[in-house]
């Protein structure tokens, strides 16, 4: 079988911005493959800008390297960006422009044009959900419609990688599940996507697998798979009569934690049914019991050492 390519690759890559200035990354290696979306999450200052626009070749490492479909960013720089396309967190386009008109001079900047262009540009406004808006000047655009314009003028070159810095923020319920539809499209056709997202629930929607970036470093790059598979589990118990015999019995369940007449069990090693039953057969009347999931931002918030 043919190994599967890495079309974005980090490779020791550290970037400071002064030299007085601690390293906003420090010793980054990951990869993200044809048809991946990997999903960068971190909080603010983490670190998640600076290393798409440094994939984008619009800052420099510091040291180490990236590679855009085996070209390297800053030797080889017309060869990568050719194959990249990016969302900057904020786009910023000539407000008087109207937006075909835009989308065509843009197609012109990047070796595109002919016959078939300007309906090449219709079609891509109407991809990213911007049909009937045409004529209409993108100073006039909303935050979230600015953002969509900013990925069709990503997608004009019909990029293989994407850089995509908090898309989905600013976008409305509707927008963020055309844009979530629309990627899930894009990795499909082989697109390698790196994403940074606030909004885990999103990213969990999208991402094959999650890179957690806190103070410059990787902490971890793994499945989401994974995640799933390692993810905490815990009964949560409501107990009207709680007594030793019953917490007894819930120590050999799992790892407990006991105020009043709530019961939380870690990992616990049993099927709720089991439970109930082993309970009531002590005699304890059971109100309730609930089964929670870790969900990613429990994850996260785990994986950078701090409590929900
Ligand atoms: P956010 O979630 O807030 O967008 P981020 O994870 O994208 O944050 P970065 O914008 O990459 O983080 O910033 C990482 C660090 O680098 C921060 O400490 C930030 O202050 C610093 N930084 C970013 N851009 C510059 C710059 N142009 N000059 C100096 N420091 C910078």
């Amino acid at each position: 079988m043919e190994p599967e390519a890495e079309v974005i690759e980090y490779q020791a890559f550290s970037k400071r911005y002064g030299r007085r200035e601690a390293p906003a990354v420090e010793g980054l290696t990951l990869s993200v493959k044809d048809g991946e979306i990997l999903g960068l999450v971190g909080l603010n200052g983490a670190g998640k800008t600076t290393m798409l626009r440094a994939a984008a070749g619009l800052i420099y490492p510091s040291s180490g390297n990236i590679r855009l479909n085996g070209h390297d960013i800053v030797r080889e720089k017309i060869h990568a960006s050719a194959s990249t396309g990016i969302v900057p967190e904020f786009p910023n386009f000539e407000p008087t422009a109207r937006s075909l008109d835009l989308l065509e001079y843009l197609g012109g900047y990047n070796g595109l044009g002919g016959d078939g262009f300007p309906a090449l540009s219709q079609a891509l406004l109407a991809r990213v959900g911007l049909a009937g808006c045409e004529r209409r000047r993108v100073g006039t655009f909303s935050q979230g419609m600015k953002k969509r314009f900013a990925l069709a003028a990503a997608l004009l070159a019909k990029p293989r990688n994407l850089l995509l810095d908090e898309i989905l923020n600013g976008l409305d319920p509707g927008g963020i599940r055309f844009v979530r539809r629309l990627l899930l499209e894009l990795k499909a056709e082989g697109c390698a996507i790196l994403l940074s997202s606030h909004i885990l629930s999103e990213v969990e929607s999208v991402a094959d697998r999650i890179a957690v970036i806190h103070h410059g470093r990787l902490l971890e790059c793994i499945p989401l798979k994974e995640i799933y598979a390692s993810r905490e589990v815990r009964l949560r118990l409501t107990i009207r009569n709680p007594g030793p015999d019953i917490a007894r019995y819930l120590s050999t369940v799992g790892e407990v934690h006991n105020e009043g007449n709530t019961f939380t069990v870690s990992q616990p090693r049993q099927e709720v049914w089991q439970v109930n039953h082993e309970l009531v057969q002590r005699g304890a009347e059971v109100a309730e019991i609930r089964t929670e999931t870790e969900d990613l931002e429990g994850y996260f918030f785990r994986t950078i050492g701090e409590e929900l």
